[in-house]
């Protein structure tokens, strides 16, 4: 174990936690002018870049021989809103309690951006040479769409963190599950589509009821998506994720894990899992997606209004266009509801085999042993969106070990009380340095 590595990732995990980086409306500087002060004092000179003054990045490259295009690390330094009073300890005090460091970002994702600062300073003090550059990002804006961070870096300054390959959001974490320890490693990450739907009707007076009424069609519209699961579609991700799960699990799960895309299958499996977090899990990896998360209508009492609109977070399986998953839910809801795109990002897929995997995968059985590492398909988005369009491969690991003391990662990760195992940050730095370590020099 690398003397010190663990205490100062500790030290300024808790000093990042206070600073309040939630977004909206994000105000990242101040969190990338700590870690900037570190570069800069370790005579690694960091640049800070942003569209915005209040939104900068940080970046800071450790220079090799340039015999192998780069690796970059990258962790994003916003956090999702918290509301304290939900709170056992508050969420921007970065305070230690009961063997955890709790605030927001403590696993989304500050708990990364020291460790992968760390391990770039303590790879300069050695010395030791590279044999590829060694890049850090410190992003902003990741929880919003990533336009002033990730997605800013590629457009404006690609350059700066063009590289083969990146190490970040999300994965790498312990999950402990029928028995058997696995680690997923991100390797892909479904594609976001933003669609407004908007029905129209005739206005009127309150106190006559018409048959078409703008309201109660949005209203049917997102019933129906909600109530529906949208058609499976088979990735070779989920089926290597699913096999090598099932392959730990005694019958019937063993059997049934590996048949999930079998619809019937999923569909007894998922209605009766006990763990509704887990059955959700699931079903977000084996389908497109199309959830309502926003509604709007009418403003007054007595009035129908003349139309009404939803707000959809539609996300597709790698594979899947926009087209394919607009035809889905036109088929859930109908035509008489219009539906407008107003963002999309597609999906993002690579093979798991590399290198890189090798090593993250020894390093974590080594720290670890009689765990499973199994490569995974994120449902939401990370930068990972904005790396692969300069052609890199990004993994999701920021590796973390929790104790088998029921905290859940996928519980925290945007939940009240988001706290990080103290002894598992420590050999979650070990095991990032180790892996970095090996694969550049
Ligand atoms: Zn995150």
């Amino acid at each position: 174990m690398n003397a010190g590595l663990g205490d100062d990732a500790v030290r300024h995990l808790q000093a990042l936690l206070k600073i309040d980086t939630t977004n909206p409306p994000g105000n990242e500087t101040a969190a990338a002018e700590y870690l900037a002060d570190l570069f800069d004092a370790a005579k690694l000179p960091p640049v800070l870049l942003g569209a915005r003054p209040e939104r900068k990045n940080v970046i800071a490259r450790l220079h090799g021989s340039g015999e192998k295009p780069p690796l970059l690390l990258s962790a994003h330094l916003d956090v999702v809103p918290a509301e304290p009073d939900q709170w056992t300890h508050p969420p921007f005090a970065g305070e230690i309690h009961d063997g955890y460091l709790w605030g927001r970002g403590a696993i989304d994702m500050k708990h990364m951006a020291v460790m992968s600062a760390l391990v770039l300073l303590r790879l300069k003090e050695e010395g030791v040479s590279l044999k590829r550059d060694l890049i850090f990002a410190g992003v902003a804006d990741e929880e919003a769409g990533c336009d002033d961070g990730s997605r800013f870096l590629v457009d404006h300054h690609p350059d700066k963190v063009r590289a083969e390959f990146a190490l970040g959001e999300a994965g790498g974490f312990t999950i402990y599950l029928g028995g058997q320890t696995i680690y997923p490693i991100q390797i892909a990450e479904k594609g976001a589509v933003w669609m407004k739907l908007r029905a129209t009707g005739r206005p009127g007076h309150g106190s006559m009821p018409r048959e078409n009424n703008a309201v109660a069609r949005i209203g049917q519209a997102v019933a129906r998506l909600a109530s529906t699961r949208l058609p499976q579609h088979r990735t070779a991700v989920v089926d290597k994720y699913l096999r090598a799960i099932a392959a730990t699990q005694k019958f019937p799960n063993s059997f049934l894990l590996k048949k999930l895309h079998i619809r019937r299958i999923a569909d007894l499996v998922l209605g009766k899992l006990p763990d509704k977090g887990v059955a959700a899990a699931l079903a977000a990896v084996l389908s497109n997606t199309a959830v309502p998360t926003v509604l709007r209508a009418g403003g007054k009492i007595n009035v129908i209004p003349g139309f009404a609109e939803a707000e959809v977070d539609g996300r597709s399986l790698p594979g899947q266009t926009t087209a394919d998953l607009i035809a889905e839910v036109r088929r859930t809801i109908g035509e008489d509801v219009e539906i407008e795109v107003l963002r999309e990002m597609p999906p993002v897929e690579q093979e798991a085999e590399s290198a890189l995997w090798d090593l993250m995968k020894s390093a974590l059985e080594r720290h670890h042993p009689g765990a499973i590492v199994v490569p995974y398909l994120a449902p939401g988005f990370t930068d990972a969106k904005s790396w692969s369009r300069l052609g890199c491969r990004s993994y999701g690991f920021m590796p973390l070990r929790f104790p088998d003391d029921g905290t859940k990662f996928g519980d925290l990760y945007h939940g009240h009380d988001e706290r990080i195992p103290v002894e598992g940050l420590k050999w979650g730095v070990q095991v990032l340095y180790e892996v970095v370590k090996a694969f550049v020099t």
